[in-house]
């Protein structure tokens, strides 16, 4: 679908005989992003401020890298140093982002890539200013490495074999996003769905804050408990689920990109009803790092938080959220779900705290005992 509109696109911008050329002063771009009447995606006319070089992708939030590949060197990393070597990245190059500007001073993409490239710029841009209206400064995270178009392999075997396909990853050990090649086409690119771009940029600002800007994780080379590495991993895809909603005010974001979700065994809607109940706070200690799956009691934390804004409004949610990441920071192993949820509860206007209290037990079931409003 995005193919053949863009390629209509391409057959008008010829016929009407517009000059190619790369521009480093336009603003506006066709970008394919979420229409807030509709809930769809389309090509709309969108801004984009602070690509310093349009052609290479290159601006304050982003640098965008194309092709190459992310290879897994070392599957069973256990120092630091064999951490930070484990994936390696290779063969990437500088883009050729190439675009047509129209009269009216509009910049159409020309082709495919240019035209996901310029909206995953425009997506991260969002996603940083989305943040910034939280108290969180672009310079926090700083300017992210890109790696579009790039598969992630692993050396097994005698080929390396594409390990994720349709997929967008903030991979912390490289600090950088990596978007391997899209190969499904009926849905919107996971890396053109601004909710997700959302998602991994505070993936990133979660490394900042609550990792303390360390790109191995402090769990990865401790020997913590399971359940303090479970319940911190899914705090973190939680917020990032939570925020992801917020920026898009669509607690189903996913859908639009995963329409097969049930299929695949993806239930990510922050609006369903969610509990931390006894069966799955066994899963999170028993369940090492590779078995466990962070998502299930994350979509707990992002559905809570998702409920309290029928309460309030989002605004007195998120800026609770962040006040509490920020609170974590360096508790490290003494983390836990219910301390983080705690800082949330202090975070919100007095008025709101026993109605916060009230919804977190109920929420957090297993675990409702240790939150300090309920002790
Ligand atoms: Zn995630």
């Amino acid at each position: 679908m995005i193919r053949s509109f863009l390629f209509g696109l391409v057959v008008v911008a010829v016929m009407n005989g517009v000059a190619c050329g790369v521009d480093n002063q336009v603003r506006d771009f066709l970008v394919y992003d979420v229409d807030s009447s509709t809930q769809q995606y389309r090509l709309m006319r969108s801004r984009i401020e602070t690509l310093d070089n349009l052609r290479e992708g290159r601006g304050s939030v982003a640098k965008l890298r194309g092709g190459g590949k992310a290879n897994i060197e070392n599957g069973n990393p256990e120092t630091e140093q064999e951490w930070a070597e484990a994936i390696v990245v290779s063969g990437d190059s500088t883009p050729d982002i190439q675009v047509v500007v129209r009269d009216n001073g509009v910049a159409m993409p020309w082709d495919f890539h240019s035209a996901m490239m310029l909206t995953l710029y425009h997506h991260l841009e969002q996603a940083s200013l989305f943040f910034d209206s939280l108290g969180v400064s672009p310079d926090v995270v700083g300017t992210m490495r890109v790696y579009y178009n790039m598969p992630i392999t692993v050396n097994l075997w005698m080929l390396p074999l594409p390990l994720v396909t349709d997929n967008a990853a903030y991979i912390s050990t490289i600090d950088a996003f990596v978007i391997p090649p899209q190969v499904i086409l009926n849905d919107v690119p996971l890396y053109a769905n601004r909710g997700v771009v959302v998602h991994e940029y505070s993936h990133a600002v979660f490394n900042r804050l609550v990792d303390a800007d360390r790109r191995v994780p402090v769990y990865a080379l401790e020997s913590w408990d399971n359940l303090v590495v479970n319940e911190r991993r899914s705090l973190d895809e939680g917020v990032a689920d939570f925020f992801a909603a917020v920026a898009v005010s669509d607690p189903n974001f996913l859908a639009a990109s995963i329409s097969d979700a049930e299929e695949l065994g993806i239930d990510r809607d922050v609006s369903v009803e969610r509990l931390y109940d006894a069966a799955l706070r066994a899963s999170v200690q028993s369940d090492d790092l590779v078995d466990y799956d962070p998502y299930i009691l994350g979509s707990v934390v992002a559905s809570a938080l998702w409920a309290l804004r029928g309460s309030t409004d989002a605004d007195t949610v998120t800026s609770a959220v962040v006040g509490a990441l920020n609170r974590i920071k360096g508790i490290d192993e003494r983390l836990t779900l219910t301390l983080f949820f705690d800082f949330v509860i202090e975070g919100l206007p007095a008025d709101l705290q026993e109605a916060g209290c009230q919804l977190f037990a109920m929420r957090l079931d297993a675990v409702a005992g240790d939150l300090a409003c309920v002790r």
